[in-house]
């Protein structure tokens, strides 16, 4: 079904096209293009870390996170219940083990329950900052401190929110605040993780390019036409923040005061607006007849076929995922836009 209101659409308003012509014209399409380096080094900088190290989608970049730890079998991760599952996968693939953590009213990790998860094994921490809002990362910082614990954030849906990690990890697939169609980037302040991931990133190849590799890799590279659309998103992104948070306050006023929704706290940056509705599905419904697209939210780790908890505990994120949907969000969506979706859940609710 075609929507005339997506939940999300790219914005490439600015010198893509030129850059990505540039990439074309100089023959370097692979991962081996300039466009890579100009790239890592100004998102580095843009997020005042040292080194940055591009990669094939927010997926590999946590992937590459964890494996330069040398997190692996045996060792425990500590996940958020309520994020994409690719959060939790990252962790799968490293053969290491997430540990799950409930959330809190603002759907990001409840940092209370934080030191209850802790075991022998766990080895670090993976704070989601959920839809644009920064998780509490000054009291997560301090715990990973005193029990000696590494950090990863995942930063995939928050763009603009300065990471404090040992890594924080982007993804730039084109449902995200800026994107290079697929990809991802990871930032650490620590030269030997960067040289690690990187390695990891191209097949472990050695230095003398001898065949001998040490250790099992990945093909996880970007791409210089990837580069090229993500740079010029870079150089973008202070103004997209700016469009969406202006996005934000519309929705705000518009949706304020109608009985059967509950708004949630608000967001660092505007990654999708959520909200919370009574009678969530019929709202859909009614929505999508009128060409409007909505999302669902995450369900919880421990409800996914594979990592389901036999206990079935009873979880904050299970009541968010019963109810929450969260509307169209991009950074082309217009007042007048957001004025009609605006007007027809008033509509539903009767609340005009
Ligand atoms: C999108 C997303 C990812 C995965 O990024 P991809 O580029 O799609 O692999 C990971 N974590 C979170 C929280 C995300 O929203």
């Amino acid at each position: 079904m075609a929507f005339t209101y997506q939940v999300s659409q790219p914005y490439l308003t600015g010198r893509e096209q030129e850059y990505l012509t540039e990439a074309v014209s100089s023959g370097w399409i692979s991962s081996q293009g300039p466009f890579v380096g100009r790239f890592e080094e100004q998102f580095a900088e843009y997020n005042e870390y040292a080194h940055g190290v591009a990669c094939s989608s927010g997926t590999t970049a946590l992937t590459l996170a964890l494996r330069a730890l040398g997190i692996g079998p045996g060792d425990e991760v500590i996940v958020p219940e309520f994020t994409m599952i690719a959060s939790a996968w990252a962790v799968t693939y490293t053969g290491a083990t997430p540990v799950f953590i409930d959330c809190a009213d603002d759907l990001n990790m409840d940092v209370e329950l934080l030191e209850s998860k802790i075991t022998a094994r766990t080895k670090a921490i993976m704070p989601v900052h959920i839809y644009g809002r920064r998780c509490e990362m000054d009291a997560i910082m301090k715990i990973a401190y005193e029990y000696n614990l590494r950090v990863i954030e995942d930063s995939a849906e928050a763009h603009g929110v300065r990471p404090v990690a040992d890594i924080a990890c982007f993804s730039l697939f084109a449902n995200k605040i800026i994107s290079a169609g697929e990809g991802g980037v990871c930032v650490t302040n620590d030269r030997h993780l960067a040289e690690q991931m990187a390695h990891l990133r191209g097949m472990a190849f050695s230095r003398e390019h001898d065949f001998i590799h040490k250790k099992l890799a990945y093909n996880f590279r970007m791409t210089n036409l990837q580069a090229a659309v993500a740079l010029a998103q870079l150089e973008k992104l202070d103004e997209i923040l700016e469009i969406r948070k202006r996005i934000e306050a519309h929705y705000d006023a518009g949706l304020e005061g109608i009985e059967g929704l509950t708004k949630l706290p608000p967001r660092d940056v505007l990654w999708m607006y959520d909200i919370r509705a009574e009678r969530r599905d019929d709202l859909r419904e009614s929505l999508a007849v009128d060409g409007i697209e909505t999302r669902l939210f995450f369900q919880p780790m421990s409800r996914q076929p594979m990592y389901l908890d036999p206990v079935w505990p009873s979880l904050n994120a299970t009541r968010f995922a019963s109810d929450g949907l969260y509307l169209p969000t991009y950074t082309g969506l217009t007042e007048g836009d957001q004025d009609r979706i605006i007007a027809k859940i008033r509509q539903f609710y009767k609340a005009d």
